[in-house]
């Protein structure tokens, strides 16, 4: 698969679920309305989905939400798409995830052949923990992770800057990641969805948390890329690296390689942008592989050059109307 600006395809994010067990502030609203489990395809429809994506040359799946391990039996799409690692059509099978259910998953992970997880963790502090997930319980959380590293799964702690939330903490999160043999990534709160708290309010360009991390940190560009929006470092006094998502003030577009596809088997072709194939239609309409084949290549020729994420002071405006739990983040 290869788009109108000569990107190769290679990477699908798949939104198992819309459904979470915690309701981060900057996600979405507590009282969010989830799609009907009728719209919601199947993890026999979603496995056939990614097979096709696969036999069209993707080689990296990551499956995410809302939360991918609170979705029923969804250990049995990691099963089926493990064995396709096995077979070696899929170099790699990750998941997102809040880690409320890592404690039990994990050995069940590493027995499909994922072997990276993702972890989003905003602070070490239990009581903040609790106001920016609303619902979430970090020693849960960590204790996840613990079983986590004990199955034998890499993990990366992903951190969404909040300023004056977790603003000041961010050199210690590097700290505590880097000392467990984590990865870190910072991501900007990106203006997706309706939530019920002001965008610009929670706000942090991570120019600013980058100028205070080199105060207390040596830090050196590597020239790693993962095709993502991802740029790193690494601190020469942990030894470890600290990547920067920065949608708001850096543009990421140019080497993008993924496109996403959410529970109801809308595909997106850009996280910034509305323009979506409905897979779900065609895959239900024929049995007919060819045909959903001919519908995903006719998405690709639609994949844009780049994203125009924007905050709209002036109207408090989300930039893009679905939630990040919709596409996956
Ligand atoms: N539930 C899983 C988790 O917590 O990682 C997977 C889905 S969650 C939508 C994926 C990532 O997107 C998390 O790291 C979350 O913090 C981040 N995220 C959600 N909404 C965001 C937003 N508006 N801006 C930036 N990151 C966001």
């Amino acid at each position: 698969m290869i788009d109108p600006f000569g990107r190769r395809i290679t990477y699908l994010r798949v939104s198992v679920t819309d459904r979470c067990d915690f309701r981060c502030v900057y996600c979405m609203p507590e009282h969010m309305t989830f799609l009907p489990k009728a719209d919601v395809l199947s993890l026999e429809e979603l496995d056939r989905l990614c097979g096709t994506f696969i036999r069209k040359g993707v080689r990296k799946l990551r499956l995410t939400g809302g939360e991918p391990l609170v979705r029923r039996d969804v250990m049995k799409l990691f099963r089926s798409l493990g064995r396709r690692i096995g077979t070696g059509e899929l170099d790699e099978l990750t998941v997102t995830t809040n880690g409320s259910q890592l404690g039990r998953h994990a050995d069940e992970l590493i027995a499909c052949g994922v072997r990276r997880v993702n972890v989003s963790v905003d602070t070490l502090d239990a009581e903040r923990f609790r106001q920016i997930t609303r619902w979430g319980d970090l020693s849960k959380v960590l204790a996840g992770i613990d079983a986590a590293q004990k199955a034998g799964l890499k993990i990366k702690i992903n951190v969404v800057a909040l300023k004056d939330v977790n603003e000041r903490e961010i050199p210690d999160l590097v700290r505590w990641a880097h000392s467990c043999d984590m990865g870190i990534t910072l991501i900007e709160t990106m203006p997706m969805g309706e939530v019920d708290a002001d965008r610009t309010d929670q706000y942090l360009p991570l120019s600013l948390v980058k100028a205070n991390l080199a105060t207390q940190f040596t830090m050196e560009a590597t020239p790693e890329r993962t095709g993502g929006p991802a740029r790193y470092v690494r601190v020469l006094e942990t030894g470890g690296k600290i990547g920067f998502i920065t949608p708001l003030t850096h543009n990421f577009c140019e080497s993008c390689n993924r496109v996403r596809l959410t529970r109801t088997g809308m595909l997106y072709m850009c996280l910034g942008q509305e323009d979506s194939a409905d897979l779900r239609a065609v895959l239900r309409s024929s049995n007919d592989d060819a045909v959903v084949d001919a519908a995903i290549d006719e998405a690709i020729s639609r994949k844009p050059k780049g994203h125009y994420f924007i905050i709209d002071r002036r109207h408090n405006r989300p930039a893009v109307a679905r939630q990040m739990s919709l596409t996956g983040g």
